[in-house]
């Protein structure tokens, strides 16, 4: 579990704007949750037999109860406990985003952390492959958005339930062949959840896994057309995407769509974001039937990404930090600053006393576009002096009256 340190948030800030800017862009709400849910809903809703149910959960005991209570591991489930809850999903459809920390119990290494952040949305009440592909091209246009390369789309159709089963069928069968070069976890799940085997990543185990039983080959027409349905949209709009018959996705409440955006700059954490159409949840925790699609993206990873690429952060420097010398000027100065703020600039007034020689090793410290100086001359004459410290300019100085410094400095600030 990290700490973002004052260095690294600039790119936090600037990745939480340019993703709320594109998730306003499609009329996506923002929703908030509790961070603690019961043990129960993430059983229910991920799956027993997954990862992250099986062994990634941080679960505990209420003590005053006995409730048991688990650190989220994912956004999903608790998005629908509560537009179940909050009836957001009677005869209505509902776009929804939120942001922050998951936590699942893993072993760390670059771009997996045991609390981890992620962007998720669903959309709910919408059945039709258009939808699947919108939120598809969203993360098309964010990464185009974040200026981001190396990227690609793999796809797939895990059609519906009775399709699944009678696959599932067909690769119990296929796998039990195999039993003699199954390894811990494909023994495990032979009879609990087979589809993870083929999502194995034991290169023993590759041939088997690439010659199983296909889900796409058992897919009815329904599937098969809304597959079709979403493949047509994405080629309209231009994106490209490649078809992975192996692609299962480790949660269990996926059907239909499931789809993975992969970079090769990460070594093997290189999924960004993954996701998929997800029909039978809302009815599994309660609420009546509602189809929903949605993904959940991996805020660290694409931070890494954009750094890997050098993918320029904008900071925020102040406008201006203010110098200041003397009491009456030590009076003037904090009234200017709060004037300045007031007409919209990032100000930093110096505190805490010293030399100007040392309030101007802060100033340049600072980044601040000016200097502001205001001694015992310009406080008497209701001046300032201005210094560029950076950009056009620098190293220029002038004194103006005060009425005037913010008019200056919001001007020549660009
Ligand atoms: P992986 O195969 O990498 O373990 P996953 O299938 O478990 O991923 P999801 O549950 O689909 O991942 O979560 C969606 C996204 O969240 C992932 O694509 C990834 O970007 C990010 N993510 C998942 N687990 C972690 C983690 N431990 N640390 C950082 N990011 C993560
Ligand atoms: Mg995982």
């Amino acid at each position: 579990m990290n700490d973002v340190l004052p260095d690294a948030s600039p790119a936090w800030l600037y990745f939480e704007q340019v993703t709320r800017d594109w998730l306003a862009a499609y009329g996506y709400k923002n929703i908030r949750m509790p961070i603690v849910e019961s043990t129960h809903l993430f059983v229910r809703g991920v799956g027993e037999h997954t990862d992250i149910v099986e062994k990634e959960m941080y679960s505990f005991e209420d003590k005053l109860n006995g409730e048991k209570l688990t650190l989220r591991p994912e956004g999903t489930a608790g998005c629908v406990r509560a537009c179940v809850e909050h009836g957001l999903l009677y005869n209505q459809t509902q776009r929804l985003w939120y942001m922050g920390p998951m936590y699942r119990h893993e072993r760390p290494q670059k771009g997996r952390y045991r609390q981890f952040h992620q962007i998720g949305v669903e959309a709910f009440g919408m059945a039709t492959p258009d939808v699947d592909a919108e939120v598809i091209l969203m993360l098309a246009d964010l990464w185009a958005r974040f200026g981001l390369k190396n990227v690609s789309l793999e796809i797939n159709s895990l059609g519906d339930k009775e399709e699944r089963a009678a696959h599932r069928e067909a690769l119990i069968a296929y796998l039990e062949e195999f039993t003699d070069i199954l390894d811990e976890d494909g023994k495990r799940r032979l009879y609990t959840n087979p589809l993870r085997v083929l999502d194995t990543k034991n290169p023993a185990l590759q041939e088997m896994a690439e010659n199983a039983p296909k889900l796409i080959d058992f897919l009815g027409d329904d599937s098969r057309q809304h597959f079709e349905g979403v493949k047509a949209l994405l080629d309209a709009a231009g994106i490209a995407y490649k078809v992975n018959a192996r692609l299962v996705r480790g949660l269990d409440y996926y059907n239909r769509t499931v789809f993975e955006w992969v970079t090769t700059d990460l070594g093997s954490q290189g999924t960004i974001a993954a996701g998929g159409r997800y029909d039978t949840l809302v009815e599994m925790l309660g609420g009546k039937p509602c189809p929903a699609v949605g993904f959940g993206m991996g805020v660290e990873r694409i931070l890494l990404l954009l750094e890997e690429q050098a993918v320029p952060v904008s900071v925020v420097a102040p406008d201006a930090y203010i110098v200041h010398l003397g009491d009456a000027a030590g009076r003037l100065a904090f009234v200017t600053a709060q004037q300045l703020r007031a007409s919209g600039l990032n100000v930093l007034l110096h505190c805490g006393g010293g030399s100007f020689k040392s309030q101007f090793k802060k100033a340049d410290a600072s980044q601040a576009r000016f200097a502001v100086v205001i001694g015992e001359a310009e406080a008497e004459a209701n001046t300032a002096n201005i210094k560029t410290l950076n950009g056009e300019g620098a190293g220029e100085q002038r004194t103006v009256a005060l009425a005037e410094l913010a008019l200056i400095i919001s001007s020549e600030g660009k």
